[in-house]
């Protein structure tokens, strides 16, 4: 065997393993391709891509083709879905996604509604219906101790309605009156509310001589900077909306506002629902010590603050206190 004999042996050799190797490479590849599949991306843009993924998982997917999600978006279906059947990804910005989800729900309440297709059954049906009574307010002048009075009580009334009622897989469809007889009017609950107070304070007042309000960063205390308050003393105390504080729960206080902690006043009626209070002594408190007089109280004289807490432990905390106060008046 001479030397070129040899190299092309070697030749030969070479281009053989060569081959080989792109064979079974060809194999690898192929193997793998077979677990690829086509995955479709929506992005948030409208932007359509098809991708050849091996991954399953979404987040996986996205990784792969480096699609992150901005805080506004979001992905369907979710990050942690292994792909299956439907194979989109589908990228939204959240507003927009969630008009999808009303449109989806909408559609298969329209299914819902063809797949319970039944026959419908009308029927006339007459039922007593309460008619609920007004409240009506009356204004009052003149002096008085009590806040408001009821003049009348409310009661309720009572009419028949007749209905022409569709049912349909004897659910209710639709209602349509057809007829309705009062059998009892209603009577109205008529309030008569006093508007001015003439009522004696004391003469513990005296002006101040510093406004605290000109200093302070509540929206409260800015409402009344151009007001020169008065200082007086108060027996402070505490109360919840509890039937035990109130005699009742909903809250909702003498001015008609509903009660807020740390900011809701109960005072005596010689001081106007708005009058604003300063109290130095619980200027760390949420709203730094501003009140507001929006309540009234059976018990409460010219000389008490009954200040709102939201439980009655809050309320039992507090206790009694003797403080100083600031007071603007309107
Ligand atoms: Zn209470």
């Amino acid at each position: 065997m001479n030397k070129n004999e040899k190299a092309s042996g070697s030749l030969i050799k070479i281009l053989g393993i060569s081959l080989a190797l792109i064979f079974i490479t060809g194999i690898g590849v192929m193997a793998s391709n077979a677990r690829l599949t086509n995955v479709k991306i929506i992005l948030s843009n409208d932007y359509e891509m098809t991708v050849l993924t091996s991954k399953t998982k979404v987040s996986e997917i996205l990784e792969e083709n480096h699609i992150s999600l901005t805080s506004e978006e979001v992905v369907s279906p979710n990050i942690d879905t292994e792909i299956t059947e439907n194979k989109t990804i589908h990228i939204f910005n959240k507003e927009d996604y969630n008009g999808e989800i009303a449109e989806k729900e909408a559609a298969i309440t329209k299914e819902e509604i063809l797949s319970s297709y039944g026959t419908i059954v009308e029927k006339l049906v007459t039922e007593q219906v309460i008619i609920p009574f007004e409240t009506i307010t009356k204004e009052a002048t003149g002096e008085g101790t009590k806040q408001n009075r009821i003049v009348q009580n409310g009661i309720d009334g009572l009419k028949e309605v007749t209905y022409k009622i569709k049912y349909q897989n004897e659910v209710e469809i639709e209602r349509i009156e057809i007829s309705s007889n009062i059998i009892k009017e209603p009577v109205n609950k008529i309030v008569e509310v006093r508007t001015i107070q003439v009522t004696s304070r004391g003469s513990q007042e005296r002006v101040a001589t510093t406004n605290p309000a000109l200093t302070a960063s509540t929206t409260l205390a800015k409402t009344v900077q151009g007001i020169t308050p008065t200082v007086k003393t108060f027996n402070t105390s505490a109360y919840c909306a509890c039937i035990k504080c109130c005699g009742k729960t909903n809250g909702i206080t003498a001015s008609g506002a509903k009660a807020t902690q740390w900011y809701t006043v109960a005072a005596g009626s010689g001081y106007k629902i708005g009058t604003v209070i300063y109290i130095p002594a619980l200027k760390d408190k949420p709203n730094g010590g501003w009140f507001i007089v929006q309540d009234r109280g059976g018990a409460i004289s010219n000389s008490k603050l009954d200040i709102y807490m939201n439980s009655h432990t809050s309320a039992l905390q507090y206790g009694r206190k003797t403080l100083e106060a600031y007071v603007y008046e309107f």
